[in-house]
């Protein structure tokens, strides 16, 4: 079985975030962690390779500190990588990401490809099923339950107040979700063999796409503003009796805030 995962590098969640002066871009800490939910594809397709052999390719969009997502992607188990970068994939939207993503995708000839169901830094949740649409393949997404069968696979997803159960024929696209396994810690030998491995990179001349398809020149969604979330007043605790501290209450209400 050939399995194809896309998973995308995003922001360390300690990273600090802020919106650059103009309001329409972010200044990201240069702290980088694989997308949560891409590492439960991640596993889920090496489970399935474990069960019915096959084959377990990672590809991902990005910079240069992509290979970092690779190399554990490698030490965890995956037999291939792919990384595409180049100047003209960058800026690009969700559309222009699927796109760039499903040409790379059909050169495998994926019997499944996996993905998470959102990524944590854009939150989106477009890639998976936009991937799926440019293919022609059917898409579920925020599986929490995969088994794989003779030519279709059967999923669980979470629903308000259960679970629904569907059949999907294969290929197709599945989005994975919390609860779908535990990721593996990647063992010291298989980091080693990581770290010596070459990273092939495709560039979009190789995947038939001309620049004005990709990145900023091919995206149909404009960023036109970041807000951050105002900031909270400092709390001020009250000391005293229970009495005390509600004529104090009552007193900064009044006479500092004057809401009542
Ligand atoms: C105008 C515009 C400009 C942008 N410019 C930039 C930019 O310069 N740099 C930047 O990093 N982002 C940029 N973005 C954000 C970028 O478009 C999003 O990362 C993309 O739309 C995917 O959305 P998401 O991150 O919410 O992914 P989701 O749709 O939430 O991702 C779902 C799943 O798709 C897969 N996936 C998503 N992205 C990738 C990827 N790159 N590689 C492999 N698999 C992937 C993963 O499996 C992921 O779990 C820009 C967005 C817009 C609208």
């Amino acid at each position: 079985m050939t399995i194809v995962v896309l998973a995308k590098q995003v922001p360390d969640p300690e990273a600090l975030v802020e919106v650059r002066a103009g309001g329409t871009e972010l200044q990201i800490e240069q702290k980088f962690a694989t997308n949560l939910f891409d590492e439960y594809a991640i596993e889920e397709a090496l489970r399935i390779k474990e069960k019915h052999g096959g084959k377990v390719t990672i590809i991902t969009l990005g910079g240069p500190k992509a290979t970092e997502l690779l190399r554990t992607a490698l030490a965890m188990g995956a037999d291939d990588v792919l990384l595409l970068e180049d100047p003209a994939f960058l800026e690009g939207d969700g559309y222009a990401t699927a796109l760039t993503l499903s040409k790379a995708v059909a050169t495998q000839g994926a019997d499944l490809v996996l993905c998470g169901r959102q990524a944590i830094d854009d939150d989106r949740g477009e890639v998976g099923p936009m991937v799926a649409e440019f293919l022609g393949l059917p898409h579920v997404g925020a599986v929490m339950k995969l088994d794989i069968g003779d030519g279709a696979a059967r999923a669980e997803r979470a629903v308000e107040g259960g679970r629904e159960v569907v059949e999907v024929t294969l290929p197709a696209v599945i989005t994975a979700a919390k609860g779908l396994n535990e990721p593996r810690v990647p063992q010291v030998m298989g980091v080693m063999k990581a770290m010596r491995a070459q990273i092939p990179r495709t560039s979009p001349a190789d995947l038939g796409l001309a620049p004005s398809d990709i990145g900023k020149a091919g995206s149909k969604l404009k960023i036109e503003r970041y807000f951050t979330r105002e900031k909270r007043a400092a709390v001020k605790f009250i000391e005293g009796t229970p009495d005390e501290q509600a004529a104090e209450a009552i007193r900064i209400l009044a006479d500092v805030e004057r809401v009542v």
